[in-house]
């Protein structure tokens, strides 16, 4: 993908027809946060309200996750909030492994551009997707891990998906307690060291 800036990228994912589900969508969305934030939120794709607004998080799963943010002491404004595939799948279905591998450069360049020093995956698809492996949520979450994806190295924390506490008690439950302790993991952040792998 040629060099651009992160408006660009947007414009470029907003006008994206390389898989089906731009036939389906209402709008594409890249996501949003400051062009240098030091941690991103990666969810797994857009749901119905994100597809209307062409915004990440701002159906019930995204007030779910402001109650969250703010149990870690974060502000929405202060990070990059966006999700591997851009464009929703019909129905909320479950990405496929072409659709990922077809956006996958997106979600690579936002992370090359912004150069997080923590990326926090919420849900199997962004963690599996992040990790470059499938992931057990209920077996990984609120680990800390390294984590090396399109060229860039930082730190990785998984959880569940702010959707899967609107189904289940056991899942809320879990959700405050990882991000109670992601809470004690930011105040680390300075500490956390990152790499880019220059010869991509
Ligand atoms: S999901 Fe990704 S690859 Fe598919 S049309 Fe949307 S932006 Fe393009």
């Amino acid at each position: 993908m040629e060099k651009l800036s992160s408006g660009e990228l947007d414009e470029k994912i907003r006008e994206c027809t390389l898989c089906d589900l731009h036939k389906s969508r209402s709008n594409a969305v890249p996501g949003e946060g400051p062009d240098d934030a030091d941690i991103m939120m990666i969810g797994e794709a857009p749901g119905y309200y994100e597809d209307q607004e062409g915004l990440p998080f701002v159906g019930s799963a995204g007030k779910k996750l402001d109650g969250l943010l703010e149990k870690a002491g974060l502000k929405r404004g202060e990070i990059f909030i966006g999700n591997v595939l851009k464009c929703r799948p019909p129905e909320n279905r479950d990405p496929t492994t072409e659709e990922i591998e077809t956006c996958r450069p997106y979600l690579e360049r936002q992370i090359r551009t912004i150069k997080p020093k923590l990326i926090v995956a919420l849900g199997r698809f962004a963690g599996g997707e992040l990790l470059g492996k499938s992931v057990s949520v209920s077996r990984e979450h609120g680990e800390l891990r390294d984590s090396s994806y399109g060229g860039w190295h930082c730190k990785l924390f998984i959880s569940y998906h702010p959707a899967a506490a609107l189904y289940g008690a056991d899942a809320a439950m879990k959700l405050e307690e990882d991000f109670e302790k992601l809470g004690e993991v930011v105040e680390k952040l300075d500490e956390f060291k990152t790499a880019e792998q220059t010869t991509l």
